[in-house]
């Protein structure tokens, strides 16, 4: 049985199988706009281990090769994919109907991170993508 959840109102259901990797909370502009809050919380899986159970989700094609899947219905953020990394997908830790079974293990687009936020982890804090080195 693999990870399961799908957004607020319950129509779009979604089972992720494999083990899920690259666990984030991702403070991107775009991230912030999607969901209305601080920060999104993602991880990772290959993209055909991701399975919808119910319902389908709709699109947006939130910049060039990205597209961000959700409820059409109820807005929840539901899904990352990129064409650079075209075999994996991401989901939002709390859209799983038990956020507590992925934590994320890093922070992405620190530099973005809304000011008044404050988190008391340990967790690496990078400027951009865990390419770009991390905030000191
Ligand atoms: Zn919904
Ligand atoms: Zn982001």
């Amino acid at each position: 049985m693999g990870l399961q959840g799908g957004c607020m109102c319950g129509a779009v259901r979604y089972e992720a199988s494999g083990d899920p990797f690259n666990a984030t909370l991702c403070h991107c502009v775009d991230c912030r706009r999607a969901s209305g809050a601080p920060a999104l919380a993602w991880f990772s899986v290959r993209r055909d281990a991701l399975r919808w159970t119910r319902g389908s989700p709709a699109r947006n094609a939130s910049s060039p090769g990205v597209e961000r899947l959700f409820c059409g219905r109820c807005g929840t953020q539901l899904t990352w994919h990129g064409a650079d990394a075209p075999d994996e997908i991401d989901v939002t830790i709390c859209s799983l109907d038990e956020p507590d079974a992925v934590a994320p293990a890093d922070h992405t687009f620190a530099s973005q991170q809304v000011r008044w936020l404050h988190l008391a982890d340990a967790l690496p804090r990078y400027v951009r993508t865990r390419s770009n080195g991390q905030l000191c």
